[in-house]
């Protein structure tokens, strides 16, 4: 799909900046560009910088929520979301949970000494190597569909184990209809399942249930607070039956704040329907509309992107999902409370908020076959990218060299290594306030959480980017490779 290009008639090339809050870490680093070059020429281009020291104050926003609550509440960090050993060693040394999605992630977390029980497997294909690690050291399961219960009570009874799981459920009810999810057991049946085949003297007897788990799509916190007092309606409904629920998980899907400035937000998005309609000059890379487009003549569609600004995040957002109030007035955090329900949450992404940046090498300039300018970086859009249809955040461009603070500003689009039309890393025709040469360094913020694994690939044969710590020590700045590295083959390509 491709909008029409706008004519050169029009004046209007405003630029629209979508400035990225950033950690004080973060702005120290930038600062340092000795350190930056030195690092780049080391490991190679693009490199994934990472700080615990966000993470941990994240950890802490959100047990705030659950203190002042008064509620029983537990994180276990999503690690699919950024697979380095600094987040999964930061967790272990906070006492907090984690939640494993494959063999590897698992037993890596096993092998780096994390307390079983503080470990859930959530895997969304549950394959025998799995499960047998799962079942050796007693981690739990969040089992999806009942040839799951089948093949793990099987393998527990080979294994002369019994099982401690959690029941994935969906098909919550909202605003009068039932939300889609190919995950979990649907919540109209999930009772009668647990009370009639899981447990001792029933089809599944290694199988004992211990609580529901969930993980909604998108960001709605109502949503959110419908499915946790619907589980716990199933939990009041299981209790008759003398099944007792421990906990109730509610997933991920906690919201981050990247931007800063909700007018800079409303402006970019009027201003890209306005190139869209054709009224202006292209604000993103072949008028992309990122989820708009025009069919005859008339605007239509949604954003297809992450709500890069919004104002609800991490402990805002759980506080919103807690303080909902049922029909007859009780608060979703109350419930819990009243029945000694543990929640459990499961973030992966607002967890990493401010923990991790990216930089790469400016490797040339040149004008496209339009008249537009491009800046080739050594990265692929591979190396920044997830489910969104763009990072709506700007970059810094950090100048080689003093003189350059002097140039003139530059406009032009960002583009990397792969041999595709396409390899455009930011939609967006971005500003280079300082201008812009090969050897300057960009770089991207807040991109640990999904941004530089989650669909890295190796076409052409270029090296996964390095992916490196930054730390402290007696007021100066140190950088070491994750331990991940070390094993890099292994976590990978096998
Ligand atoms: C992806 C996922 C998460 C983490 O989601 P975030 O949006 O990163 O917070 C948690 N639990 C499950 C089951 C998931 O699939």
């Amino acid at each position: 799909m491709h909008n029409p290009q706008p004519g050169n008639m029009y004046t209007d090339t405003t630029y629209t900046p979508l400035t990225a809050i950033m950690h004080p870490w973060m702005n120290r680093l930038i600062r340092d560009r000795a350190l930056l070059c030195r690092l780049l020429e080391t490991n190679g281009s693009p490199i994934h910088l990472h700080h615990a020291g966000p993470f941990a104050e994240n950890v802490t926003l959100f047990e705030k929520v659950f203190e002042q609550h008064h509620i029983t509440g537990a994180i276990y960090y999503a690690r699919k979301a950024n697979p380095c050993t600094l987040f999964v060693n930061t967790s272990q040394q906070l006492g907090i949970g984690i939640d494993t999605a494959s063999y590897l992630e698992l037993k890596q977390c096993l092998e780096m000494g994390c307390d079983s029980h503080k470990l859930v497997v959530t895997a969304a294909i549950k394959n025998e190597q799995l499960v047998r690690l799962a079942l050796k050291h007693d981690v739990l399961m969040m089992l999806d569909n009942e040839d799951e219960c089948k093949f793990v009570n099987e393998m527990a009874g080979r294994l002369g184990k019994v099982a401690e799981v959690g029941i994935r459920i969906s098909g919550f009810q909202h605003n009068g209809e039932k939300i889609y999810s190919r995950f979990g057991f649907d919540t109209d049946r999930v009772a009668s399942f647990i009370i009639s085949k899981l447990g001792k003297g029933t089809t599944y007897e290694k199988l004992r249930y211990k609580g529901f788990h969930f993980h909604l799509h998108g960001y709605s916190t109502h949503q959110r607070s419908e499915a946790l007092i619907r589980s716990i309606e199933l939990a009041d409904e299981l209790l008759v039956k003398s099944i007792p629920t421990a906990f109730i998980d509610m997933g991920g899907g906690i919201l981050i704040n990247y931007l800063s400035s909700a007018v800079q937000w409303k402006m970019f998005w009027s201003e890209l329907k306005k190139a869209i309609r054709g009224e202006r000059t292209a604000i993103t890379f072949n008028n992309d509309g990122l989820g708009y487009q025009m069919i005859h003549a008339q605007l239509h569609g949604n954003p297809d992107v992450y709500p890069f600004y919004n104002e609800l995040p991490k402990e805002l957002f759980l506080d919103e999902v807690l303080s909902y109030s049922d029909i007859k007035g009780t608060k979703v955090a109350s419930m819990l409370k009243e029945r000694g329900i543990e929640l459990r949450i499961q973030p992966g992404r607002s967890l990493l908020d401010q923990s991790g940046c990216t930089f790469a090498n400016v490797i040339h300039r040149k004008k496209d076959s339009r008249g537009d300018w491009l800046v080739g970086l050594q990265m692929n859009r591979s190396q920044l990218s997830s489910a969104s249809a763009d990072f709506l955040l700007d970059p810094i461009f950090i100048c080689k060299s003093d003189q350059n603070a002097k140039k003139r500003p530059f406009t032009g689009f960002l583009t990397g290594g792969y041999c595709l039309e396409t390899d455009i890393l930011l939609k967006r025709k971005l500003l280079m306030p300082n201008g812009i040469s090969a050897g300057d360094v960009v770089c991207f913020p807040n991109t640990a959480g999904y941004m530089m694994h989650f669909n890295e690939s190796r076409s052409h044969l270029f090296e996964f980017a390095r992916n490196l710590v930054i730390g402290e020590a007696e007021g100066k700045m140190i950088v070491q490779p994750d331990l991940i590295e070390s094993d890099t083959t292994a976590w990978r390509r096998t």
